[in-house]
């Protein structure tokens, strides 16, 4: 039975060096897909801005379709304006080329913003074009470096699985399920010491019986208080 205890509290052991790995290990994962957001993030915004630049070019071919249209019109009232017999004929197209004038102004001054505003987002464009180039080689290179943290983390949490199960192999089956119970009700500890009469798992008084029937160890007491398996340890004698 002594053996048993022993075990059990090397299980314990092992489940909390195991519980540490897979909190380093998480950690890692995050990490991981903290870089490859920034990455992702990196081409969204270039990807949003090459589509910004890819709108306003076609709004600046409408416009110039707008322009040639306002050209023509010009041109035809001006070959009109030839044939125009009375001074109020003459006026109202007059009216209409000047009107044709001021809109064709209009749109070329919106062209010409559009122009710039193309010119602008392009630098844009070949900055950020540049920072994700570097981008991917740092990440790629980070990406390794991580994966590598979390093959070694992983390759010490299946080392420390072997080991458990070596150890759960020698225990009784029901011993384990009622181990690993007591792991998930009570935050990941089964196994509490017992020491001058308290369970130090909970932190409460033992009956004097059962905290001296611990000391035969020929079998397995739980605390009556929080049911975790008791393994009593002496305070080291003071020399
Ligand atoms: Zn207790």
């Amino acid at each position: 039975m002594k053996k048993r205890l022993e075990m059990l509290e090397q299980l314990q052991e092992i489940d909390y060096l195991i519980d540490n790995l897979k909190t380093a290990r998480n950690g890692l994962a995050e990490e991981m897909s903290g870089i490859e957001q920034a990455l992702i993030e990196a081409r969204q915004e270039l990807a949003g801005l090459e589509g910004r630049v890819a709108q306003i070019e076609q709004e600046k071919g409408e416009l110039e379709i707008s322009q040639a249209a306002e050209q023509e019109n010009i041109r035809r009232s001006e070959t009109n304006m030839k044939e125009i017999k009375t001074n109020k004929e003459y006026q109202a197209v007059g009216r209409e080329i000047a009107a044709a004038r001021k809109q064709a102004a209009e749109i070329e001054e919106q062209t010409l913003q559009k122009i710039g505003q193309i010119e602008e987002l392009n630098t844009e464009i070949a900055n950020r074009r540049e920072i994700l180039a570097e981008l991917e080689q740092n990440t790629s290179q980070r990406r390794d470096e991580k994966q590598a943290e979390i093959d070694k983390v992983q390759q010490d949490i299946d080392t420390d699985a072997a080991r458990r199960e070596a150890i759960t192999k020698e225990l009784p089956t029901s011993l384990v399920k009622r181990y690993d119970a007591l792991r998930q009700q009570r935050r990941g500890q089964a196994v509490a010491v017992a020491r001058d009469g308290y369970c130090l798992g909970c932190n409460m008084n033992l009956p004097p019986q059962l905290y001296n029937s611990l000391f035969k160890g020929d079998e397995l007491i739980s605390c009556p208080h929080c049911q975790r398996v008791l393994i009593l340890k002496l305070q080291p004698a003071v020399q």
